[in-house]
């Protein structure tokens, strides 16, 4: 889903990457919304949705069938419905007693249920749909005017569906779907799935949509308008032809088609980067719908194609992606956001890279993706993993996830990176899934831990702001760089201390040669000997984290000089230290993963610690009292 809001238009002064001087997040209020954490006594298997819309009359007379699985016994059911007036309920052809409740259409079943029993609710209602009064999507939109825009159409993201039929308005009850719609001749309708039947009766038709795959209840949608004009066209993927629609206003399709037909190309690309596109029995559409935004309805995604999108590859190739990751995998719960909207975001840059090359890639990195989540960043300070509700259609949704998504890729590799995308994708395709998921995923392909990884930038807010300077001192015929790198993050309180592999660039004359670490601390210096001094030292020379920098502009000393506090390699376990006088003297002792191996005290003006029990490697010691410093020590075997 990409929203374009005039609210945050207010914000542009210092917004200075703006997408096609275009906003795009929503403002999310929510007062009355679904508690999704609550335990789910049913799982929908299907629904039947049939809908008489008198266009004229803006008004609805609809029948939706639900056929559910009982998860525990109960003797009665919640459905979520607002709006309209219910005429009655049926539960296996007999007449069930009911009654509303806030959001919620509470059936008596009239007996206890077992679980796992299957049950068929027939729910008969009618009237002029009530709309949501906050969020993006806003429920059923009728409009009976006889405009050459005129457009009725759907938009639930993320829990309007409730105001137009009774559901599961929860991501997590996924369930196959079938849409008969019924309007004045003249209409055409679109829906979710394939088409399997359009016929006249009498003044009217009806037009038959089915969806055979699972789909979330928030991507169930419709658009029905005299206005538009079809333009059809096939992809292929492997070998199978995928029809392709664009359902645009005449008006426009002329001037607008075009530049959504690329979409064969992404689909084409995106079937060979992750897995054949999940829908290839079915289809892709584009439908457009007069929202300030664009939404990735399962198979039929709804945009808004007056706007001026200036890069429309960008919105295409968003909304088309969330087709593996939203829709053939949606995110269980609302608050795992990321997993939809990060990936699709993501997925902007990995067609620009197909595109227009690697280096058009790293520039969408740092300024679209990278760059505007830091301009964004100041006001807000929550974690990407459970946001507040205002912000799960936000850039710590969209862009600081697929800026994490950028740095794993750099930190496992392409091959390793795209078989994680491949192995997630079809495990939990036609399914839902959690972030733990992912990262498991993550963590099977990579045999390792990424928990270090993830922690820091799904669980705490913010990101590390880079304190950088560097020196040089002569070694003989050598001279030894140092580098020192401080965090220097202090608002808010709770953002850690990150721990990212760090990279310099060391240029001299034309030549840059690149040096690796481990930076885990607030405050470490790396050194590394080479022929001859540097003109220049940069850090983070490709641009690849999600960072602030700031340089000292001065070149520094050993850090360590001066500092009241000397310490030697450690030889044969034991590492020596002196300090300037008899006083309090606190060390902690990290491995280069940065975890912490133990800690020391002692009043003493110089001593020995025994590390003999370590295996030899780089281990950093911090020194807590004192001036606040750390030391990279080598313990040699
Ligand atoms: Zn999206």
């Amino acid at each position: 889903m990409r929203a374009l809001v005039n609210i945050l238009l207010i914000l542009t002064a210092w917004w200075p990457k703006e997408r096609s001087g275009l906003e795009h997040h929503p403002v999310m209020e929510f007062a009355d919304f679904v508690l999704e954490d609550t335990s789910i006594a049913y799982d929908i298997q299907h629904y039947k949705l049939a809908f008489d819309v008198d266009i004229p009359a803006e008004t609805l007379s609809a029948q939706t069938e639900i056929t559910l699985k009982m998860l525990e016994p109960g003797d009665s059911l919640m459905l979520h419905f607002v709006g309209m007036e219910v005429s009655e309920i049926k539960e296996g052809g007999e007449s069930r007693s009911f009654n509303r409740v806030d959001s919620f259409l509470v059936v008596s079943l009239g007996r206890t249920a077992t679980e796992g029993e299957e049950l068929t609710i027939t729910v008969s209602y009618h009237g002029k749909p009530t709309r949501a009064s906050a969020g993006f999507g806003k429920g059923l939109y009728i409009d009976s005017s006889q405009s050459d825009d005129a457009v009725t159409y759907t938009c639930n993201a993320p829990w309007a569906a409730k105001y137009w039929f009774p559901c599961q308005d929860n991501p997590a009850d996924k369930a196959t779907s079938q849409m008969e719609i019924t309007v004045p001749e003249g209409y055409e309708v679109i829906s979710n799935g394939t088409l399997i039947s359009a016929e006249r009766t009498g003044a009217q038709w009806v037009f038959n949509w089915q969806e055979n795959h699972p789909i979330a209840t928030y991507l169930i949608a419709f658009a029905a308008s005299k206005n538009y004009v079809l333009t059809t066209d096939t992809a292929m993927i492997n070998g199978t032809p995928l029809p392709i629609y664009h359902w645009v206003l005449a008006k426009d399709s002329a001037q607008v088609t075009p530049k959504l037909m690329r979409v064969n190309e992404i689909v084409e690309y995106f079937s060979e980067l992750f897995y054949p596109y999940p829908f290839l029995d079915e289809k892709y559409a584009h439908v457009h719908f007069p929202v300030r935004g664009a939404m990735e309805n399962q198979t039929c995604t709804h945009i808004n194609t007056g706007i001026d999108w200036g890069d429309w590859d960008v919105i295409v190739a968003h909304e088309l992606s969330h087709s593996w990751w939203g829709n053939a995998i949606t995110c269980r719960k609302l608050k795992h956001m990321w997993l939809n909207e990060g990936f699709a975001t993501y997925c902007e840059a990995l067609w620009i890279e197909h595109r227009d090359g690697p280096q058009a890639y790293q520039e969408y990195y740092e300024n679209q993706i990278a760059g505007f989540y830091l301009d964004w960043f100041p006001a807000h300070n929550d974690p990407i993993l459970d946001p507040p509700w205002s912000e799960i259609y936000s850039p710590l949704t969209y862009e600081k996830p697929a800026a994490v998504l950028h740095m794993l890729r750099r930190i496992v590799g392409d091959d390793e990176f795209f078989s994680i995308l491949r192995t997630y994708g079809e495990r939990y395709q036609d399914s839902t899934a959690l972030s733990e998921d992912f990262e498991a995923v993550v963590d099977e392909a990579t045999g390792q831990d990424y928990s270090w990884f993830f922690n820091q930038w799904l669980r705490a807010p913010g990101h590390p702001e880079y304190l950088i300077s560097w020196g040089v001192e002569p070694t003989g015929d050598s001279v030894r760089v140092i580098m020192r790198l401080r965090q220097t993050q202090s608002w808010p309180p709770d953002v850690p201390i990150f721990q990212m592999p760090v990279e310099f660039g060391l240029i001299e004359g034309a030549d840059t040669s690149f040096v690796s670490f481990i930076d885990s601390l607030e405050d470490q210096s790396f050194e590394v000997t080479i022929g001859g001094a540097p003109d220049e030292v940069i850090f983070d020379p490709e641009g690849n984290l999600l960072c602030e920098i700031e340089v000292s502009g001065i070149a520094e000393k050993n850090p360590d000089e001066g500092s009241g506090f000397v310490c030697s390699t450690i030889c044969s376990g034991l590492l020596e230290y002196s300090c300037d006088a008899n006083q309090r003297v606190d060390i902690a002792i990290y491995d280069v993963a940065g975890r912490q191996i133990e800690t020391w005290s002692g009043i003493k003006e110089s001593g020995s610690l025994d590390l003999g029990h370590l295996s030899g490697g780089v281990y950093f010691l911090r020194v807590l009292s004192l001036p606040s410093q750390t030391h990279r020590v080598v313990l040699i075997r």
